[in-house]
């Protein structure tokens, strides 16, 4: 992975490369940036240029010994940690090695939902084990083998349970020249003994025109396309990339049939969609909420008559303005909360037919409530 195959984050790169060119390379740092900002591909090139052998004033060269067997994540002083769901008490993300370079190689914009796709675990619960920890201690224990640097990159240490103490010791005294670097998403997640030891590098989302560029010259999309899925992505390029792949139109048919039931309180009807949702699989019921939020935003924007702000396909948009006689800004900010809850909790495993179940409850009250007092907490939860 090389700097110059990231979109954007350029102010970063820059300060990456000064580290190393400046002799500062702090030997524990911590990757902090939201899902589809690139701070997996970022740590892994800065990895790579600090072993390259022929470095470019901005860059790893692409083409020595050592870039090539870190552009197949085979170099012997380059270790992954992530995680990983355990069949067995002794595995570790070595035993996952394989699927793991897969992933990467694949879509170094990996989401945490893509990587449980590779290991087979969609609604299992990943971790960073006490096995995986002691791994880690033992793998850099050794000097490196071939480059001046040996390095360990650990994505998403939020899913280090207590056990990631174990750690402690070996970021504050590591062997030399033995890097860390963590790469995450939300720091209050992450145990404060470990954050406190680490050198906070923030990485910002990407902007709407990086992610529309990209989409036009590297996913050959039309202009039309390109600015609508940039919009919808928020700036996490993972969610685009997905989005590329994905029919929306499907989620369209489904979202809005599933309002007009709620809207016509039909109770029965609702729990045959219910019970639809809960086959969808995670993945998919994400992206279904994903897009029914993107949609009554998009609805919102017409009512707060934004209409040139919107984004929708003509089809989608004659259905939002129908929409907009039976919702109000308010209704419809309800609405996108529950269904911004749904999402979190679907992150997080619940079961799929009482969340689902419990959200259309939420949203048929909405719906047939005559106004929602101003500033009231009715609706509970
Ligand atoms: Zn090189």
């Amino acid at each position: 992975m090389q700097f110059k195959d990231i979109v954007g984050q350029e102010a970063v790169k820059q300060r990456l490369v000064n580290t190393v060119n400046e002799n500062r390379v702090s030997h524990a740092q911590l990757f902090l940036g939201p899902e589809g900002s690139g701070s997996l591909a970022l740590a892994v090139a800065y990895a790579q240029f600090l072993s390259c052998e022929n470095k470019q004033p901005d860059d790893s060269c692409g083409e020595c010994s050592s870039c090539r067997k870190y552009q197949k994540l085979m170099h012997p002083d380059l270790h992954f940690s992530y995680p990983f769901f355990a069949k067995h008490k002794d595995d570790t993300a070595l035993t996952f090695i394989e699927q793991w370079r897969e992933a990467f190689t694949t879509n170094p914009y990996l989401s945490l939902d893509a990587w449980r796709g590779y290991l087979e675990a969609e609604n299992k619960q990943a971790n960073i084990n006490i096995a995986e920890c002691h791994q880690i201690i033992k793998k850099l224990s050794f000097k490196p083998f071939e480059s001046v640097y040996k390095i360990l990159i650990l994505w998403l240490p939020e899913y280090l349970d207590k056990e990631g103490n174990a750690l402690l010791k070996i970021i504050e005294e590591p062997q030399p020249n033995t890097l860390f670097i963590l790469v995450a998403q939300n720091q209050d997640q992450i145990l404060n003994t470990i954050l406190s030891r680490t050198q906070l590098i923030k990485i910002p989302c990407l902007t709407y025109e990086e992610i529309k560029q990209h989409l036009l010259t590297g996913h050959n999309q039309t202009e039309d396309a390109a600015a609508e899925i940039a919009y919808l992505s928020n700036g996490n390029l993972t969610e685009a990339l997905t989005m590329l792949q994905q029919d929306n139109k499907g989620y369209h048919n489904l979202f809005v049939q599933w309002l007009r039931l709620c809207f016509g309180n039909k109770g029965l009807e609702v729990l045959t969609f219910v019970d639809q949702f809960a086959k969808m699989g995670r993945e998919n019921q994400k992206n279904f909420l994903r897009y029914g939020i993107s949609f009554i935003r998009e609805c919102c924007l017409l009512m707060a008559g934004a209409g040139n702000l919107v984004h929708l396909p003509a089809k989608e948009l004659e259905t939002a303005q129908k929409m907009t006689q039976v919702l109000s800004i308010d209704k419809a900010q309800y609405i996108s909360d529950e269904l911004e809850k749904a999402h979190y909790h679907v992150e997080r495993n619940a079961n799929p037919k009482i969340l689902f179940l419990d959200v259309s409850l939420q949203i048929i009250k909405i719906l047939n409530l005559k106004t929602i007092p101003q500033g009231s907490q009715y609706i509970p939860n």
